[in-house]
């Protein structure tokens, strides 16, 4: 089932016997769905595993969204287990306090850049081995070329800042082997996508999300909306077209001028 126009995130979903999973792919902003997602999980179970591989971008509201979605998951799932974390999720759970507040996060995808050749790419950590080990150092990653190695293209002091929160979350003794289930139920899932979206949220309403949001402390550190880069972009079209008609009226002035 394809989602509406509008919806720009997919959801997958698997069971076991003692664990429910999800997969998240898209964007997470004003039309995210995640609330009527809950209903869709099904029956409650032990340990609820989010895959969030495929999430691209979040914005402010998505944020917003996010926590108090996840909030109420917690309510119904002793266990939650978000994995294979991108970059865009990881740089909020590193700067929202309660973004992964109670869930465990297994392995996440940390941006790497080669100083010699100029490679980015993205590698996969594991963040309960490295908070094992106690070494808070980004491994290297072979580059393409000999000789040449990626490193991690931000502060690790930064982007490993959650461990701290990490080491506090229960966890499952049999993490590993759940991950993989569920990796391998939600790769045979078909998408699910979530429920239509209500209203299209005009730039109004998206504003006034965003105010809320202000208010209630959460950070707005997520890109812009489309609405307001839209608007910007008018603006340059704008102010292209004046100084384009100014150009033509000074010419046609100084034609007049001189023909006389
Ligand atoms: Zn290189």
């Amino acid at each position: 089932m394809q989602g509406t126009a509008r919806q720009r995130l997919d959801a997958r979903i698997g069971h076991g016997n003692s664990w429910t999973a999800l997969r998240l792919d898209g964007v997470i902003d004003e039309h995210n769905g995640l609330d009527a997602l809950t209903g869709a999980l099904g029956p409650a179970r032990a340990v609820l595993l989010i895959d969030l591989i495929g999430v691209r971008r979040i914005n402010s509201v998505g944020v917003r969204d996010w926590v108090v979605w996840l909030r109420g998951l917690r309510q119904i799932y002793p266990t939650i287990v978000l994995f294979d974390c991108p970059p865009a999720i990881m740089n909020e759970v590193n700067l929202v306090r309660n973004f992964a507040e109670g869930a465990v996060i297994t392995t996440f995808r940390a941006p790497y850049y080669c100083d010699r050749c100029g490679q980015e790419s993205v590698q996969t950590l594991d963040a309960l081995e490295m908070l094992a080990s106690g070494i808070r150092k980004a491994p290297a990653f072979p580059c393409d070329k000999p000789a040449c190695a990626n490193a991690l293209d931000d502060a690790e002091e930064t982007y490993f800042a959650f461990f701290d929160d990490l080491g506090e979350v229960p966890r499952p003794a049999d993490l590993g082997a759940l991950v993989a289930a569920a990796r391998t139920a939600l790769d045979a899932a078909t998408t699910h996508a979530a429920a239509p979206i209500p209203a299209a949220a005009s730039a109004l309403n998206l504003k006034g999300a965003e105010a809320r949001l202000a208010k209630a402390g959460l950070p707005a550190g997520a890109p812009v909306s489309p609405v307001a880069r839209a608007e910007g972009r008018q603006d340059v079209v704008f102010v292209a077209i004046l100084v384009v008609m100014l150009g033509i009226l000074g010419t046609l002035v100084y034609l007049i001028t001189t023909l006389e």
